[in-house]
């Protein structure tokens, strides 16, 4: 630690730190534009310049380093001059357009030169005429705003590693726009509209759509992925118009990406539910909710009472608050009776926490979003973290770009992260578990690994004997990876001294399984590293959650076992005649869940299908009651994120139509089966939650490892009636199926798009857009497609997030109940 003084106060500050990082984190203002903390100092704008006592020259204060001893002031007449120059000529260029402009009334130039003082106006104005560059579908630049403070540049650079943006020109002309002035096509996460201190660059979709001192603006949990964001929504005369990111505010610190900040319009889709639905002469008509509800009591009384409480089941939502799954397993089980309950996080994160129980004897996996920063090593398997967990991956980017970590990624296909390793196994895909058993075969023949420690863990031997097979060429011959590669990995995560593996599963990807989440555990218990070397984080807004409340078949809120398992998802939505009854609250598993041909014959043998949720979803499309249940804005209740934090999430706006918050509707529905559930606020259901969670600090178990030994079991195997293998992945700008309903997202992915490799493509004569059938043993769906460098030879990668394309109808379930790569035929359409 350093002691300096500023404007007569004395503060500490660390070695290393600039003037400005001191002077802020003490509280002390200096006006600034060009310095961010998540960016490399600029000193840019001048504007931060400050007397140094000694010194007969002004310095930028953002780019000095505070030495010990120092003496600086802010604010002295020379200061305030020279600042005063600084932006009179900022303003020779900048218009004064701020009646027309956006950030009017948040902008940081309006705002310095109302506290700095008006310049004095003594050089002649010299503006440039550039026409708003609106080409882009959700970022406009306005280069004649631009005050070269190059936030944008080095945000979108330094921090998202993407580079889209970049200075064109030299001296007055230059501009800041896409590479050869071409229409910018990025990540889309907006965070340059953020950063801009001017009204350079806006959000298209907020374009004239209000005055920022008309906006009120609330925060909320963002609904789309684990990371838990906060967004900051500005809203007027009930709408919401704009998400940002506010720094100081969150887990992430104002860091969004492009789902949490364009992805809110979701909530206004078209096909948004206003009333209850009852299925009448084959037609979904419009009922009163009293008609729904005793339509729903009276079908399920009579199938209990029929045919048993088991043949009654539930599906719960990601997408729901805890407050709603929580009360739909509280009616499953004590109004029906039946533990037959489940979510996608059986595809998902309910392998994780079935993996971490098995090598740790832990339950509740949670990640620490932090978890990559100061890490030596960090490995990633066959995952693209940047688009499942944005704002997770920016920590794995800024370790290895800012911290100098050394991040390994192994992965089939380029990705931003693969972009920025140090080292990329370009595997084959769906091959994690070989790869991983050969690392540690290595490590052990090399003696890279503490023996003495590890070799009392249970399983140790047959883990041991299992390695024996992965020798590096075995390795080789199922991963593609040349056994250099992959010695000279294996030393290097050994040797390192602190390091971490992290990888993504859920169920719209079909390449890692339960199996590579415990081979991936072996490794940590290989090398008797702690539990948190290993980082999985829950898929979804709330996946963590509904794992949490009890939405499963083997246990309740707080991971309580049950004494009797019900059944679940594999079961109710794949196997005949499991079920009669299945009540679907908030998931569409005919767009989300594989082989979805088999799920639509098995949901339209059903006696009663009963689906709730804010659209009329692919699902609901064949149910025989829908129930319209509020969105994520409309609502209070609370999230729980991949890091097992509890966020609340706040009621915004005003509910659509007769729709209400799925905790009320179970609540109605208990009340109209004549049973008191025993809730009636929304706050009786936080005390209950509250009490078992409680509970499951006390049901925290002390941990107890044991190894798992899995051996790679390929997925559906090409052949030459179908010879390519089919990888689904997410994709950036979308979340599961519910953000395709975002306008805004639309106009950047509007459709699924086949992405294949040249070769593959020549030989097979498709082109970039052109209409190609693609075939599995399921069913056949049709796409456009995509020539891409970033996919290997005899892999074909599609996303299955819209409910059009029908993914899901070409993908299957393996016999144990993974979801494995699948082969396909891809061909010309014939029109
Ligand atoms: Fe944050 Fe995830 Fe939402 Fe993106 S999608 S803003 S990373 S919570």
């Amino acid at each position: 630690m350093i002691e300096l003084t500023i404007d007569s106060k004395k503060i500490t500050a660390n070695k290393g730190e600039t003037i400005l990082q001191a002077a802020l984190k003490n509280g002390i203002y200096i006006p600034n534009l060009c310095y961010d903390k998540r960016l490399i100092p600029f000193a840019g704008c001048r504007v931060c310049i400050v007397e140094i006592e000694g010194q007969r020259k002004l310095e930028a204060s953002c780019a000095t380093i505070a030495k010990d001893g120092m003496v600086v002031r802010t604010d002295t007449p020379k200061v305030r001059k020279a600042r005063q120059t600084v932006l009179e000529l900022m303003l020779v260029h900048h218009p004064l357009d701020c009646p027309i402009c956006d950030k009017a009334g948040e902008c940081d130039l309006q705002e310095l030169v109302y506290k700095v003082g008006k310049p004095e106006g003594r050089f002649v104005r010299k503006r440039k005429e550039a026409p708003a560059d609106i080409r882009g579908p959700l970022v406009e630049l306005n280069a004649n705003r631009c005050i070269l403070c190059g936030k944008c540049v080095r945000i979108c650079d330094e921090h998202q590693g993407r580079a889209a943006l970049g200075y064109i020109g030299r001296g007055f002309p230059t501009v800041v726009q896409a590479a050869f002035g071409e229409i910018l096509w990025c990540d889309f996460c907006g965070q340059c509209v953020d950063i801009c201190p001017t009204g350079a660059i806006l959000s298209k979709a907020y374009r004239f759509e209000a005055r920022p001192f008309f906006l009120e603006e609330k925060e909320t949990i963002c609904p789309f992925c684990g990371v838990g964001c906060t967004l900051t929504l500005g809203i007027r005369e009930g709408k919401i118009l704009r998400s940002r990111g506010k720094t100081g505010t969150g887990i992430t610190d104002g860091n969004l990406c492009g789902r949490g900040r364009f992805g809110f319009d979701y909530i206004y889709s078209k096909n948004r539910l206003n009333t209850p639905l009852i299925r009448k002469g084959g037609e979904l008509t419009s009922a009163s909710w009293e008609e729904a509800l005793s339509y729903i009591s009276n079908n399920l009384k009579s199938i209990v009472t029929n045919h048993g409480a088991s043949s009654v089941g539930a599906i719960g939502s990601h997408r729901c608050t805890n407050e709603d799954n929580y009360i739909l397993q509280k009616f499953m089980r004590n109004v029906i009776r039946s533990n037959n309950i489940d979510s996608s996080a059986a595809f998902g994160y309910g392998l994780v926490e079935k993996a971490w129980e098995m090598a740790f004897g832990q339950k509740g996996h949670r990640i620490d979003l932090k978890s990559p920063l100061n890490k030596d090593v960090i490995l990633v398997i066959e995952s693209d973290l940047s688009t499942t967990h944005p704002i997770f991956g920016l920590n794995i980017l800024w370790a290895k770009r800012r911290e100098g970590a050394n991040l390994i990624v192994a992965d089939s296909r380029e990705t931003k992260l693969t972009r920025h390793s140090s080292k990329w196994l370009r595997i084959k895909q769906g091959t994690g578990v070989a790869l991983l058993n050969g690392i540690m075969k290595i490590i052990s023949d090399k003696g890279l690994f503490d023996k003495g420690k590890v070799s009392n863990i249970t399983g140790f031997s047959s883990l041991e004997s299992v390695l024996k097979d992965y020798s590096p060429d075995a390795v080789y011959k199922i991963t593609g990876i040349p056994e250099e590669d992959l010695a000279s990995v294996a030393e290097i995560y050994a040797k390192a001294k602190t390091r971490m593996v992290s990888l993504s599963i859920g169920v719209s990807e079909n390449t890692k399984g339960l199996d590579t989440v415990l081979a991936a555990a072996n490794l940590i218990n290989f090398m008797g590293d702690n539990t948190d070397s290993l980082q999985i984080p829950a898929e979804y807004s709330n996946t963590f959650g509904l794992y949490q409340m009890g939405i499963r078949p083997d246990a309740g809120p707080g991971f309580i076992p049950l004494e009797k398992t019900g059944k679940g998802i594999l079961e109710m939505l794949y196997e005949p005649d499991s079920v009669k009854a299945l009540y679907i609250v908030g998931e569409d598993p005919v767009v989300n869940f594989p082989n979805s041909s088999k799920i639509v014959g098995r949901l339209k043998e059903l006696n009663l299908l009963i689906v709730q949720d804010i659209a009329l979803t692919e699902t609901a499309k064949l149910a025989h009651v829908v129930l319209p249940a509020s969105r994520w804005a409309e609502k209070d209740g609370s999230f729980t994120n991949a890091e097992g934090l509890m966020q609340q999430l706040h009621k915004v706006v005003n509910t659509t139509g007769q729709s209400l918050p799925d905790w009320q509707i179970i609540k109605n529905l208990s009340q109209t089966m004549g049973r008191d559930i025993g809730i009636k606020h929304l706050a009786d259901i936080s005390e209950e939650i509250y009490a078992h969670f409680a509970s499951l600090q006390s049901s925290l178990s002390p941990e107890k490892r044991s190894f798992n030994p899995v051996s790679y079991i390929p997925g559906e195997k090409p052949d030459a009636e179908y010879p390519l293998s089919m990888v689904v992945r997410d994709m950036l700008y979308h979340s599961g199926s519910m953000s395709t309903r975002s306008e805004s997202l639309d106009l950047v992915a509007p459709e699924a798009i086949l992405e294949m490799n040249e070769e593959d493509a020549l030989k097979l004569g498709i082109s970039d857009n052109s209409l190609v059938k693609v075939t599995s043993k399921r069913d056949s769906v049709y796409l456009k497609a995509k020539i891409s460098e970033a996919i290997p030879q005899g892999t074909v990668y599609v996303p299955a997030h819209f409910p059009h394309s029908r993914i899901n109808a070409l993908t299957h379930l393996q016999s144990h109940g993974g979801i494995s790569l699948d082969a396909v035929k891809v061909e010309l359409a014939k029109i």
